[in-house]
């Protein structure tokens, strides 16, 4: 066969082992299936739930208790950090974690937690219209944002990184794009860095990174853009077709998006995130997660309780 086609052939299998990775997951146990890679339920940790916790003067907080349930808006398609299962609809992640650790913080028990999957270009209209209480996924606290919303945290320190497909040996960091076509999501941090300070590349936009690593793939796109700790878990799927390039490029500090008004909810999970790396849930839930990417856990960075304004 000719050798073209042949690699293009390779790569459309990589793109349906990519597809199909979590669908193989949700048959684990059964003979021939491969290595799950993902976050074991039964290693997740237990948080203790702060009975009788109150706060009133949060409307966020009471509008959920009225409800009965928190509403915590996350990412479904980035794999360590906010994965959803397609055969059972469980969520699992660093970041799913994050939001677990918070809501029993806040009093609610771990049946009282619905989450719900909000894009990257969504998540600000999200949390000023009441479609969810607060949000986790990869959010990266930058002061434009904090005039639309506000942030609790921050609870992580990722960076801007690239990934590129494994036989690429043009591309090892950001002053390699110019001409190159290179994808990321729409309303992110990353796409507006690329757009403005590397002119150059050629940038393209989907809704989801899950899209842009498609399209990596299928070499309508010579690399793809975003935190280094989204694409690691993309490489991680395929090692053998993607790889991450190069040092970091930023400092994409993760925080918990909440109503910007709600100054008393983001104060309390301020609270809340300092108790949880004080005590060590932070540390258990990262190495059952993200840690499993194949980097030690961090320091977390500092909190930022800034003045309302
Ligand atoms: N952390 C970056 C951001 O908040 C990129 C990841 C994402 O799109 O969620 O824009």
């Amino acid at each position: 066969m000719h050798r073209a086609t042949t690699a293009l052939l390779r790569r459309l299998v990589a793109v349906l082992t990519f597809a199909v990775l979590a669908l193989l997951a949700a048959a684990c146990g059964k003979e021939g299936s491969p290595p799950v890679k993902g976050p074991q339920p039964d290693q997740l940790p237990q948080y203790r739930v702060n009975e009788g916790y109150e706060l009133p003067q949060s409307p966020t907080w009471r509008k959920a208790k009225a409800r009965g349930h928190l509403v915590v808006g996350v990412k479904e398609d980035q794999p360590f950090l906010g994965e959803k299962d397609p055969a059972t609809g469980a969520y699992t992640g660093f970041d799913i974690e994050i939001a677990k650790m918070m809501s029993a913080y806040l009093g609610f028990e771990p049946g009282t937690v619905d989450f719900t999957t909000i894009a990257s270009a969504n998540r600000e209209t999200a949390l000023q219209n009441g479609q969810v209480d607060y949000y986790v996924g990869t959010y990266t606290i930058n002061d434009l944002r904090k005039k639309q919303v506000g942030f609790a945290g921050p609870y992580y320190m990722a960076g801007q990184s690239l990934l590129v497909r494994a036989d690429n040996n043009d591309i090892n960091g950001p002053g390699d794009l110019a001409g190159r076509t290179v994808c990321s999501a729409a309303g992110s941090t990353p796409l507006q860095r690329i757009e403005k300070d590397y002119p150059e590349a050629e940038p393209v936009a989907y809704d989801t990174y899950s899209i842009c690593v498609d399209n990596l793939l299928t070499l309508q796109v010579d690399a793809v853009t975003t935190d280094d700790t989204i694409l690691l878990g993309y490489a991680a799927k395929v090692p053998d077709e993607l790889k991450v390039v190069g040092p970091t490029f930023s400092d994409e500090p993760y925080g918990i998006g909440v109503p910007r008004s709600d100054n008393t909810l983001r104060l309390a999970l301020d609270d809340g995130l300092e108790a949880s790396e004080r005590n060590g849930d932070w540390k258990k839930a990262y190495d059952a997660t993200l840690g499993l990417s194949g980097h030690p856990a961090p320091e977390p960075p500092p909190i930022d309780r800034y003045p309302a304004g």
